[in-house]
């Protein structure tokens, strides 16, 4: 069967990641989490100081960029590639709020996303990906036979979000990760350089009010449609 380019792009918490992941295990794709490699490189911005509350020393992070080496390696027993930072196993650092405080903003910087965006290139040249992100459909794959916006409620994302870092066992509280939610949906949308928007060929997919397994169901009649 043919192998096509599966590009799902979308607000901060809305389900892209859980339906990239069932996608690329149904159709035997890779599947690339780009927002993990944002967020390495803000975890490796944090762990050098080069980012805090007060301050981004942005362009010493620009002139250490090529010594920031992102690799995903695929897990057998979770059933996805995890992202590495040098050498070093990252998947669970990068998944807390202060993580999240910080990613927009690194991911603001043109340079890092340039570096980024040749890598995913490079990932998925060879078809049969299903990549997700913000601006996946818009500038990392233009040409993608199946372009996916996925959008739900502020409130709704942060609840799921609430959700999960409760489940391993984050303190967090609930309008703090709200107002991350809305933060970052803020800076997505507004930064000079590939901001979030939904691709002209684009199909919306509103989530809010759907299982995980009737989304599945109805995306993967999508990707039947294109197949
Ligand atoms: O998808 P996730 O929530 O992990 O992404 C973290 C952040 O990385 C986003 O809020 C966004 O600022 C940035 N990002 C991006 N472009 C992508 C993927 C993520 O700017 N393709």
């Amino acid at each position: 069967m043919k192998k096509i380019t599966i590009a799902i792009d979308g607000f901060s918490s809305t389900g892209k990641s859980t339906v990239a992941k069932q996608l690329a295990k149904h159709l035997g794709y890779v599947y690339v989490d780009t927002g993990a490699m944002y967020r390495a490189v803000a975890y490796y911005a944090m762990q050098k100081g080069l980012i805090n509350e007060r301050d981004f020393k942005v362009e010493e992070l620009i002139s250490q960029l090529s010594n920031i080496d992102i690799a995903f390696k695929f897990n057998e027993a979770l059933g996805f590639a995890e992202v590495y930072l040098n050498g070093v196993n990252i998947e669970k650092e990068i998944r807390t709020l202060e993580v999240s405080n910080f990613v927009s903003t690194v991911a603001s910087v043109s340079q890092v996303r340039k570096k980024l965006v040749e890598q995913q290139q490079k990932l998925g040249e060879n078809k049969g990906v299903v990549m997700d992100g913000r601006d996946i459909g818009t500038v990392v794959f233009p040409n993608a036979e199946l372009k996916l916006f996925m959008t739900a409620s502020a409130e709704k994302r942060a609840q799921r979000r609430y959700d999960e870092l409760v489940e391993k066992g984050d303190a967090v509280d609930y309008e703090a990760v709200l107002k991350n939610v809305q933060d970052r949906d803020h800076l997505d949308t507004t930064r000079d350089d590939s901001p979030l928007v939904m691709a002209d060929d684009a199909i919306e997919f509103d989530n809010s009010d759907l299982s995980r397994e009737e989304q599945f169901e109805k995306i993967l009649g999508l990707v039947g449609d294109k197949l």
